[in-house]
């Protein structure tokens, strides 16, 4: 089952998935020297301010997603970056640690999915994602501003909107977890787990620089953590956790003082309760259909973006190096996301053990003092700190921060943390 010169794509989803699937098509067929018809369906405006035009994230890109632009002939705007940051502040009820960004090269910025929050004033934000689909658009891909209601199975997929019934050689479902993927029972498809968010905006308060990200650590109970990142003249409050109650960003905002950072107090200027993934789906490839982006798999609380780019970039590949049978996907597409399955293994087990740690006092002072000790390093040997940027930018594996924070080096530095916090104590 392969793709010839004037083959029909359909993809369903116009988020970054979606369009990093048309761009990688439109590479890769190039180099083959296929022409395709390539349609995105996308229903949202994204030159909307508030949730209605946005895909709910805390808007930070990754340095190698910054990077993997390049392989695309894609550079970010100006007016698409909100804000390039070049540290971390850890809020630590022992006080506060400063992570600096390890490698000036990397680059990590912030940037807002549609146009702002809905509160927000003109001039409004240029998003992320409409920036990216006005890239494939301009390269030939048809955008359809139609909602799918039905994915068909039979001998070719039929893509069904309130007012067509279009035949397909290929469907990409790029359709996140946030609504339903349209696919019909036959497909086998199985969304994955996910669980539920709390997002806000708010001015950037007073005193807060624009370049610094901030990491707060409950309340409100049930947070995993909490980030306020800077974007132009505003911040993004994310809070990541289990069952957060409805409340939670009143409640945190109140509980680590935020609205006493300005004179006006914190009005929030938008809301939402967006769903994260927390495992792959089953069943994401089939004859001539394949899931990617957060709808296959994404990374664990981290670089979701990036991940899109990684599914798209490898579904792509596959599509027109190898074929769109289901075996060319389990052969060649499976891979790349048992890699993004496997590396969560990793963070899962980062996160469980920072949880662990933070039930004593006593090691979190270590691990402090152990963090705080690494200035006098280079920052090629300041391994927690780079643990700690990775973990809280996603811009490494987690499986390279497992293992590096359970190097020798890393151990030392918290045996000498522990000492240094038992004298003081
Ligand atoms: C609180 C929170 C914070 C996050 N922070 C970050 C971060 O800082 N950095 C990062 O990289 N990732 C972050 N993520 C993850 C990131 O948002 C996702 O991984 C990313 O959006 C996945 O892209 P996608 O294209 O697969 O899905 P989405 O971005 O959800 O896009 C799906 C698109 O499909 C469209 N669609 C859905 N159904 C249909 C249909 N039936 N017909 C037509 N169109 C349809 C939708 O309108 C949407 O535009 C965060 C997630 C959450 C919840």
């Amino acid at each position: 089952m392969r793709l010839v010169n004037g083959s029909r794509v359909m993809i369903v989803g116009g988020g970054p998935a979606g369009s990093f699937s048309a761009l990688h098509l439109l590479r890769f067929a190039g180099q083959a020297g296929l022409k395709l018809e390539i349609s995105i369906f996308e229903a949202r405006d994204f030159s909307q301010p508030g949730p209605g035009g946005c895909n709910k994230c805390a808007g930070i890109l990754s340095s190698t997603l910054v990077e993997h632009l390049a392989s695309l002939d894609l550079a970010l705007p100006h007016n698409v970056v909100q804000a390039e940051l070049d540290a971390y502040i850890l809020h630590l009820e022992q006080g506060e640690l400063l992570i600096r960004r390890p490698d000036p090269a990397r680059r990590i910025v912030s940037v807002y999915r549609g146009s702002g929050p809905r509160l927000g004033r003109a001039p409004y934000p240029q998003s992320f994602d409409g920036w990216l689909l006005e890239q494939a658009q301009a390269r030939g891909v048809r955008l359809r501003r139609e909602r799918v209601r039905a994915i068909r199975a039979g001998l070719r997929p039929m893509v069904v909107t309130a007012r067509h019934e279009l035949e397909a050689e290929l469907v990409i479902v790029a359709t996140g977890v946030n609504s339903r993927a349209p696919l019909e029972h036959a497909w086998g498809y199985r969304p994955p787990r996910t669980e539920t968010m709390a997002q806000d905006e708010i001015l950037l308060p007073g005193g807060l620089q624009g370049s610094h990200a901030h990491i707060f650590f409950d309340p409100p109970g049930g947070l995993i953590f909490g980030a306020l990142i800077p974007k132009g003249p505003y911040a993004n409050i994310s809070l990541l956790g289990h069952r957060l109650p409805p409340e939670a960003v009143a409640e945190f905002i109140e509980g680590h003082n935020l609205s006493t950072l300005s004179p006006q107090g914190t009005p929030v200027l938008c809301g939402c309760t967006p769903r994260v993934a927390v495992s792959a789906s089953r069943g994401y490839y089939h004859d001539r259909m394949v899931a990617v982006g957060d709808a296959a798999v994404t990374r664990l609380y981290k670089d979701g973006i990036g991940a899109a780019y990684l599914t798209a970039e490898a579904a792509a590949r596959t599509a027109i190096l190898r074929g769109i049978g289901r075996a060319d996907f389990a052969r060649s597409y499976r891979p790349a996301c048992r890699r993004i399955v496997r590396d969560n293994t990793y963070g899962r087990l980062l996160f469980r053990l920072w949880a662990l740690n933070r039930r004593s006092a006593f090691l979190v002072d270590a691990w402090r003092r152990a963090v705080l000790q690494e200035s006098r390093l280079p920052p090629a040997e300041q391994i927690h700190r780079r643990v700690l940027w990775g973990m809280f930018t996603g811009d490494d594996s987690y499986r390279r921060m497992f293992w590096l924070s359970w190097s020798r080096a890393a151990l030392a530095g918290l045996l000498q943390g522990a000492y240094a916090a038992r004298t003081a104590g």
